[in-house]
């Protein structure tokens, strides 16, 4: 096992990582920007090394700096998160060429899964579903184009192949519109992701967002930890998350949880990953994998009981994988909660210093977050300052829980998204469950 594990990120995920680390009795290098000097895990770190200014890309994305606190630090394996550099096949690469373990995926399964037309293809091999569309990228024959709309039926969603974080996808509805489309997203792929390569997929309506968490050792063994619904969603931002899907039968779930976990047999996957699929009538279709752990990674470790971070240590460390799809129970109802500081129905951010902060806690709840009374939340990253997650033997317990925990909940000094929150516990299409992507714009575009 590592004596010694680099945290190459910030937040609430330096903080679960380390916990981590400390269970499995492992010594912890925390790297941080000047803004984070004072987080609660930096303290709490064996070792802590400086590696930039705030903005992101002089230090959580400066890889020559972060390799080297791992040398200076005598670190064996660096921990990326999620988010930063957890996805960039290069860093991986680099982190491994400079004698350290990289805790994820090989660097070509981050980098085939990173081109969104080479992960379909994979999956199209492995017998997993994808949303039916050009089979590979779009060519530039318009005729040829115009033909592959016509087959798929519109509306059709024109995506890039590099594409992330929602960026870089347009809706055509008609043929008219259909070749500036290309054009225009082409061009924005070739300047966002330098990689102007784009393919076209038919545009679901009213899907669900449905995603199956897999663990893998890179050789024959790899399990699915079931599913996640993450359809709370605006601006294809998950807001809530929660395990296990409401209303989905369970054979359907078995079968694609299956079908991941052979996949990642056939790629070689290593480590801990998740297969996203929007869901329509009864039918999944894979829209990509994502190579790291995730946010929302919390809710199925409520309902398996296990630790998904140190299973990516485990795995990391060549440890023998001794899960067997049978270990696998699930047990309850977990939702998690996303608390930003932003303004909870406008959105712009609130960053600044907390001036209170309580915490709630009791039966069936989860609190990971590094923040404390006297924190400044800078305003460099993500607002995500918190993540609540509550677990019941029933989801209607789970719910009932969150609506407590929320009301127990004090932030003084920024604006949370608590009041969404709380209004979402009480709707009654969210406790009915099974809105799809679409239903939190639309609620929020019916508000007076
Ligand atoms: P990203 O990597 O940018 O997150 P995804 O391929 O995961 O891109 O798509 C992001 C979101 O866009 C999905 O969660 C869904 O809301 C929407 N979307 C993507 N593909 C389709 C599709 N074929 N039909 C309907 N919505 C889609």
């Amino acid at each position: 096992m590592f004596e010694k594990i680099l945290i190459a990120n910030r937040g609430e995920i330096a903080l679960r990582i380390q916990r981590a680390c400390r269970e499995l009795g492992i010594k912890t290098v925390v790297v941080h920007s000047e803004a984070d000097r004072d987080a609660k895990y930096v303290r709490l770190a064996d070792e802590s090394v400086c590696i930039g200014p705030a903005p992101a890309r002089d230090s959580y994305l400066n890889m020559p700096a972060i390799i080297s606190a791992a040398e200076v630090t005598d670190s064996e394996a660096i921990h990326p998160g999620y988010g930063f550099l957890a996805e960039n096949a290069d860093f991986a690469e680099r982190v491994e060429k400079s004698g350290f373990v990289f805790i994820g995926p090989r660097p070509e399964s981050i980098r085939a899964m990173g081109d969104k037309v080479c992960a379909k293809r994979a999956m199209i091999e492995a017998g997993v579903p994808v949303v039916p569309g050009s089979e590979g990228a779009l060519t530039e024959d318009p005729e040829e184009i115009m033909q592959t709309a016509r087959d798929v039926g519109y509306p059709v969603i024109i995506k890039a192949a590099g594409g992330g974080g929602g960026r870089g996808m347009r809706v055509v509805y008609t043929e008219a519109a259909l070749l500036s489309a290309v054009a225009m997203t082409r061009n924005e792929a070739g300047a966002a992701f330098n990689n102007p390569e784009v393919y076209m997929e038919k545009f679901l309506e009213n899907p669900r967002h449905i995603e199956i968490q897999v663990l893998a050792d890179g050789g024959r063994h790899a399990v699915w930890l079931g599913e996640r619904d993450c359809s709370m969603q605006r601006r294809h931002q998950k807001v809530i998350e929660e395990a296990p899907a409401p209303g989905i039968a369970r054979r359907l779930i078995e079968r694609i949880g299956e079908r991941c976990a052979e996949a990642c047999r056939k790629m070689g996957y290593r480590g801990a990953g998740t297969f996203e699929f929007l869901y329509e009538n009864g039918e999944f279709f894979f829209i990509e994998m994502n190579t790291r752990i995730q946010v929302e990674h919390t809710v199925t470790e409520m309902i398996t009981g296990i630790d998904l971070v140190q299973q990516q240590i485990l795995i990391a460390a060549g440890e023998k994988f001794t899960l067997r799809q049978r270990d696998i129970q699930f047990r309850g109802h977990a939702i998690e909660c996303r608390i930003n500081a932003e303004d909870a129905f406008k959105f712009t951010p609130s960053p600044g210093r907390i001036t209170n902060w309580h915490t709630p806690g009791g039966p069936g709840v989860r609190m990971d977050s590094h923040v404390f009374t006297g924190y400044m939340v800078p305003p460099n990253y993500d607002s995500m300052i918190a993540k609540l997650i509550t677990y019941g033997d029933t989801r209607k317990q789970a719910i009932a829980r969150m609506e407590i925990a929320l009301s127990e909940m004090v932030v003084e000094g920024v604006q949370t998204n608590i009041p969404l929150h709380r209004e979402l516990m009480q709707d009654a299409r969210f406790i009915e469950g099974g809105t799809s992507i679409h239903y939190l714009e639309h609620k929020l575009s019916q508000r007076p």
